[in-house]
Protein backbone atom coordinates (compact mmCIF):
# COMPACT_ATOMS: atom_id res chain seq x y z
CA UNK A 1 0.00 0.00 0.00
CA UNK A 2 1.46 3.40 -0.83
CA UNK A 3 -0.42 5.92 0.84
CA UNK A 4 -4.67 5.65 2.25
CA UNK A 5 -5.92 8.85 3.04
CA UNK A 6 -8.95 8.12 5.65
CA UNK A 7 -12.14 10.73 6.50
CA UNK A 8 -12.83 10.14 10.10
CA UNK A 9 -15.87 10.67 11.35
CA UNK A 10 -16.58 8.72 14.39
CA UNK A 11 -20.21 9.25 16.91
CA UNK A 12 -19.35 12.61 17.75
CA UNK A 13 -22.22 15.27 16.80
CA UNK A 14 -22.46 17.99 19.37
CA UNK A 15 -21.19 21.46 18.52
CA UNK A 16 -20.99 24.87 21.20
CA UNK A 17 -22.36 26.58 17.93
CA UNK A 18 -26.08 26.62 16.48
CA UNK A 19 -25.60 28.00 13.32
CA UNK A 20 -29.00 28.22 11.12
CA UNK A 21 -27.39 26.33 8.08
CA UNK A 22 -25.75 23.81 9.61
CA UNK A 23 -25.85 20.63 7.51
CA UNK A 24 -25.03 18.22 10.25
CA UNK A 25 -27.89 16.15 12.69
CA UNK A 26 -26.63 18.18 15.71
CA UNK A 27 -27.00 16.26 19.37
CA UNK A 28 -26.64 17.19 22.83
CA UNK A 29 -23.86 14.47 23.12
CA UNK A 30 -24.55 12.96 26.77
CA UNK A 31 -21.72 11.56 28.56
CA UNK A 32 -22.13 7.92 27.46
CA UNK A 33 -22.19 9.07 23.94
CA UNK A 34 -19.24 10.93 24.68
CA UNK A 35 -17.14 8.10 26.07
CA UNK A 36 -17.78 6.11 23.39
CA UNK A 37 -16.45 8.57 20.59
CA UNK A 38 -13.43 9.04 22.58
CA UNK A 39 -13.41 5.15 22.52
CA UNK A 40 -13.99 5.06 19.10
CA UNK A 41 -11.10 7.80 18.09
CA UNK A 42 -8.91 6.16 20.38
CA UNK A 43 -8.96 2.93 19.21
CA UNK A 44 -8.58 4.38 15.76
CA UNK A 45 -5.53 6.55 16.69
CA UNK A 46 -4.17 2.85 17.45
CA UNK A 47 -4.59 1.81 14.12
CA UNK A 48 -3.09 4.47 12.59
CA UNK A 49 -0.03 4.34 15.20
CA UNK A 50 0.36 0.45 13.66
CA UNK A 51 0.14 0.77 10.12
CA UNK A 52 3.87 0.45 8.22
CA UNK A 53 2.47 2.50 5.12
CA UNK A 54 1.98 6.14 4.55
CA UNK A 55 -1.34 7.58 6.10
CA UNK A 56 -3.32 10.92 6.02
CA UNK A 57 -6.19 11.73 8.19
CA UNK A 58 -8.68 14.20 8.15
CA UNK A 59 -11.26 14.30 11.11
CA UNK A 60 -14.81 15.74 9.77
CA UNK A 61 -16.91 14.92 12.90
CA UNK A 62 -20.82 15.82 12.35
CA UNK A 63 -20.53 18.77 15.35
CA UNK A 64 -17.03 20.35 17.06
CA UNK A 65 -13.99 18.19 17.71
CA UNK A 66 -11.69 20.45 19.07
CA UNK A 67 -14.03 21.37 22.16
CA UNK A 68 -13.01 17.95 23.16
CA UNK A 69 -9.50 16.93 24.52
CA UNK A 70 -9.42 13.58 23.45
CA UNK A 71 -9.54 15.00 19.77
CA UNK A 72 -6.74 17.83 20.17
CA UNK A 73 -4.63 14.67 21.55
CA UNK A 74 -4.82 12.65 18.94
CA UNK A 75 -4.50 15.40 16.42
CA UNK A 76 -0.91 16.20 18.03
CA UNK A 77 0.16 12.15 18.86
CA UNK A 78 -0.45 11.44 15.39
CA UNK A 79 0.99 14.51 13.86
CA UNK A 80 4.32 13.12 15.04
CA UNK A 81 4.18 9.63 13.53
CA UNK A 82 7.27 9.66 10.93
CA UNK A 83 4.31 7.71 8.80
CA UNK A 84 1.21 10.21 9.22
CA UNK A 85 1.75 12.53 6.16
CA UNK A 86 -1.13 14.70 7.17
CA UNK A 87 -3.36 15.08 9.85
CA UNK A 88 -6.27 17.67 9.66
CA UNK A 89 -9.50 18.75 11.49
CA UNK A 90 -12.38 20.68 9.88
CA UNK A 91 -13.26 22.73 13.48
CA UNK A 92 -14.97 26.08 13.80
CA UNK A 93 -11.50 27.44 15.71
CA UNK A 94 -14.06 28.24 19.14
CA UNK A 95 -11.74 26.74 21.34
CA UNK A 96 -8.31 28.06 22.36
CA UNK A 97 -5.31 27.43 19.87
CA UNK A 98 -2.14 26.52 22.56
CA UNK A 99 -2.40 23.00 22.08
CA UNK A 100 -0.87 23.20 18.86
CA UNK A 101 2.57 23.93 20.14
CA UNK A 102 2.19 20.23 20.76
CA UNK A 103 2.39 18.98 17.67
CA UNK A 104 4.40 18.66 15.05
CA UNK A 105 3.34 21.72 12.58
CA UNK A 106 4.71 20.09 9.34
CA UNK A 107 1.74 17.49 9.23
CA UNK A 108 -0.68 19.00 11.46
CA UNK A 109 -3.15 21.08 9.48
CA UNK A 110 -6.70 22.97 10.41
CA UNK A 111 -9.72 23.41 8.23
CA UNK A 112 -11.02 26.37 9.86
CA UNK A 113 -14.83 28.03 9.53
CA UNK A 114 -15.98 31.02 10.26
CA UNK A 115 -19.11 31.20 11.12
CA UNK A 116 -20.71 35.20 11.49
CA UNK A 117 -23.59 35.35 13.95
CA UNK A 118 -21.63 32.58 16.14
CA UNK A 119 -18.28 34.72 16.87
CA UNK A 120 -17.50 38.09 16.37
CA UNK A 121 -15.39 38.98 13.42
CA UNK A 122 -12.12 40.45 16.26
CA UNK A 123 -12.50 37.16 17.83
CA UNK A 124 -12.24 34.99 14.73
CA UNK A 125 -9.38 36.73 13.28
CA UNK A 126 -7.84 36.89 16.67
CA UNK A 127 -7.77 32.90 16.51
CA UNK A 128 -6.44 33.23 12.55
CA UNK A 129 -3.64 35.35 13.40
CA UNK A 130 -2.63 33.51 16.37
CA UNK A 131 -2.71 30.62 13.85
CA UNK A 132 -0.42 32.01 11.89
CA UNK A 133 2.38 33.60 13.94
CA UNK A 134 2.34 29.89 15.71
CA UNK A 135 3.01 28.89 11.93
CA UNK A 136 0.18 26.39 11.87
CA UNK A 137 -1.24 25.49 8.67
CA UNK A 138 -4.89 26.53 8.04
CA UNK A 139 -7.36 27.07 5.19
CA UNK A 140 -10.37 29.28 6.51
CA UNK A 141 -13.98 29.46 4.90
CA UNK A 142 -16.86 30.99 4.79
CA UNK A 143 -20.71 29.37 3.62
CA UNK A 144 -21.52 31.62 0.75
CA UNK A 145 -24.96 32.51 2.53
CA UNK A 146 -25.55 36.35 1.00
CA UNK A 147 -25.93 37.71 4.39
CA UNK A 148 -22.48 36.29 4.89
CA UNK A 149 -20.38 38.38 2.07
CA UNK A 150 -19.69 41.80 3.81
CA UNK A 151 -18.31 40.16 6.91
CA UNK A 152 -16.18 37.63 4.39
CA UNK A 153 -14.90 40.81 2.39
CA UNK A 154 -13.74 41.98 6.10
CA UNK A 155 -12.30 38.90 7.03
CA UNK A 156 -10.40 38.55 3.93
CA UNK A 157 -9.41 41.90 4.00
CA UNK A 158 -7.75 41.13 7.58
CA UNK A 159 -6.77 37.91 7.37
CA UNK A 160 -2.57 37.51 6.59
CA UNK A 161 -2.40 37.68 2.48
CA UNK A 162 -1.11 33.97 2.45
CA UNK A 163 -4.11 32.94 3.76
CA UNK A 164 -6.35 31.06 1.54
CA UNK A 165 -10.01 31.70 2.43
CA UNK A 166 -12.40 29.66 0.30
CA UNK A 167 -15.88 29.39 0.10
CA UNK A 168 -18.59 26.65 -0.41
CA UNK A 169 -21.62 27.55 -2.24
CA UNK A 170 -24.53 27.15 0.73
CA UNK A 171 -26.58 23.72 0.31
CA UNK A 172 -29.58 24.09 -1.78
CA UNK A 173 -28.63 26.99 -3.32
CA UNK A 174 -27.83 28.14 -6.89
CA UNK A 175 -25.79 31.47 -8.05
CA UNK A 176 -26.08 33.79 -10.96
CA UNK A 177 -23.16 34.99 -12.70
CA UNK A 178 -24.07 38.09 -11.02
CA UNK A 179 -24.37 36.35 -7.42
CA UNK A 180 -21.39 34.44 -7.86
CA UNK A 181 -19.45 36.90 -8.74
CA UNK A 182 -18.18 38.57 -5.73
CA UNK A 183 -17.80 35.02 -3.94
CA UNK A 184 -15.03 34.55 -6.52
CA UNK A 185 -13.50 37.82 -6.06
CA UNK A 186 -13.04 36.34 -2.17
CA UNK A 187 -11.81 32.75 -3.37
CA UNK A 188 -10.62 32.28 -6.75
CA UNK A 189 -11.93 28.74 -6.64
CA UNK A 190 -15.63 29.44 -5.46
CA UNK A 191 -16.18 27.84 -9.53
CA UNK A 192 -15.42 24.64 -7.80
CA UNK A 193 -17.72 24.70 -5.50
CA UNK A 194 -20.68 26.67 -7.12
CA UNK A 195 -22.47 23.68 -8.69
CA UNK A 196 -22.29 19.89 -7.83
CA UNK A 197 -19.95 17.70 -9.83
CA UNK A 198 -21.48 15.82 -12.69
CA UNK A 199 -19.49 12.49 -10.95
CA UNK A 200 -21.98 9.55 -12.48
CA UNK A 201 -19.94 6.60 -13.95
CA UNK A 202 -16.20 8.86 -13.53
CA UNK A 203 -13.61 7.72 -11.98
CA UNK A 204 -12.71 8.65 -8.13
CA UNK A 205 -9.70 7.99 -5.99
CA UNK A 206 -12.23 7.30 -2.85
CA UNK A 207 -12.59 3.43 -2.55
CA UNK A 208 -8.94 3.22 -4.09
CA UNK A 209 -6.67 5.51 -2.08
CA UNK A 210 -9.07 7.17 -0.06
CA UNK A 211 -11.97 5.98 2.42
CA UNK A 212 -14.23 7.02 4.74
CA UNK A 213 -14.46 5.08 8.29
CA UNK A 214 -16.68 6.00 10.80
CA UNK A 215 -16.51 5.00 14.85
CA UNK A 216 -16.95 1.39 14.66
CA UNK A 217 -14.45 0.86 11.83
CA UNK A 218 -16.81 0.44 9.18
CA UNK A 219 -15.26 1.69 6.16
CA UNK A 220 -17.06 3.25 2.76
CA UNK A 221 -15.74 4.35 0.04
CA UNK A 222 -16.45 8.31 1.20
CA UNK A 223 -18.82 10.24 3.02
CA UNK A 224 -21.41 10.05 0.61
CA UNK A 225 -21.99 6.56 -1.00
CA UNK A 226 -23.77 4.24 1.48
CA UNK A 227 -22.10 0.83 0.31
CA UNK A 228 -19.75 -0.82 2.97
CA UNK A 229 -16.35 -1.40 1.85
CA UNK A 230 -15.53 -3.81 5.23
CA UNK A 231 -13.77 -2.93 8.14
CA UNK A 232 -11.25 -1.07 8.92
CA UNK A 233 -10.05 -3.39 12.41
CA UNK A 234 -10.01 -6.68 10.92
CA UNK A 235 -8.39 -5.56 7.72
CA UNK A 236 -11.43 -6.59 5.28
CA UNK A 237 -11.33 -3.78 3.76
CA UNK A 238 -8.29 -3.65 1.67
CA UNK A 239 -9.40 -6.67 -0.36
CA UNK A 240 -11.90 -4.26 -1.70
CA UNK A 241 -9.66 -1.29 -2.57
CA UNK A 242 -9.32 -0.79 -6.29
CA UNK A 243 -9.70 1.92 -8.68
CA UNK A 244 -13.88 2.51 -8.95
CA UNK A 245 -16.72 5.42 -10.53
CA UNK A 246 -18.99 6.95 -8.99
CA UNK A 247 -22.09 5.53 -8.63
CA UNK A 248 -23.42 8.58 -8.13
CA UNK A 249 -25.54 11.71 -9.98
CA UNK A 250 -23.14 14.13 -8.78
CA UNK A 251 -20.87 15.07 -5.79
CA UNK A 252 -21.10 18.48 -3.95
CA UNK A 253 -18.72 18.46 -1.47
CA UNK A 254 -15.49 19.23 -1.48
CA UNK A 255 -14.26 16.31 0.89
CA UNK A 256 -15.56 14.33 -2.16
CA UNK A 257 -14.66 15.98 -5.66
CA UNK A 258 -11.53 16.63 -3.99
CA UNK A 259 -10.46 13.28 -4.68
CA UNK A 260 -12.48 12.96 -8.38
CA UNK A 261 -10.06 12.44 -11.18
CA UNK A 262 -11.03 13.92 -14.09
CA UNK A 263 -10.84 17.64 -11.98
CA UNK A 264 -7.44 17.60 -11.70
CA UNK A 265 -7.61 19.00 -7.85
CA UNK A 266 -4.83 17.38 -6.85
CA UNK A 267 -3.17 18.96 -8.69
CA UNK A 268 -4.59 22.29 -7.65
CA UNK A 269 -4.39 21.54 -4.08
CA UNK A 270 -0.93 19.50 -4.42
CA UNK A 271 0.37 19.01 -0.48
CA UNK A 272 -2.94 20.77 0.97
CA UNK A 273 -6.21 18.33 -0.53
CA UNK A 274 -7.11 17.67 3.60
CA UNK A 275 -6.66 20.93 4.96
CA UNK A 276 -7.96 22.76 1.43
CA UNK A 277 -5.46 24.58 0.57
CA UNK A 278 -4.46 25.26 -2.95
CA UNK A 279 -1.02 25.95 -4.41
CA UNK A 280 -1.74 29.58 -5.08
CA UNK A 281 -1.45 30.08 -2.00
S1 LIG B 1 -20.04 25.19 13.62
FE1 LIG B 1 -20.40 23.63 12.04
S2 LIG B 1 -21.24 21.87 13.18
FE2 LIG B 1 -21.36 23.67 14.52
S3 LIG B 1 -23.44 24.45 14.21
FE3 LIG B 1 -22.09 25.57 12.81
S4 LIG B 1 -22.16 24.44 10.86
FE4 LIG B 1 -22.99 23.08 12.47
S1 LIG C 1 -17.30 11.57 -6.62
FE1 LIG C 1 -18.00 12.13 -4.56
S2 LIG C 1 -19.81 10.87 -4.16
FE2 LIG C 1 -18.73 9.97 -5.92
S3 LIG C 1 -17.46 8.38 -5.03
FE3 LIG C 1 -16.20 10.26 -5.20
S4 LIG C 1 -16.40 11.28 -3.23
FE4 LIG C 1 -18.04 9.75 -3.35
Amino acid sequence: MEHLTILYRGPLASCDYDCPYCPFAKRRDTPEQLRADRAALERFEGWVAAQEHPVSVLFTPWGEGLVRSWYRRALVRLSHLPHVERVAIQTNLSHRTAWTAEADLATLALWTTYHPGQVSHERFLEKCRDLHERGVRFSVGVVGQPEHLDAARRLRADLPAGVYLWVNAAEGRSYTDAEAAPWAELDPLFSYSRRPHASAGLPCRTGESVVSVDGDGTVRRCHFVPAVLGNLYDGSFRAALKPRACPLAACDCHIGYVHLEPLGLYDVFRGGVLERIPVLA
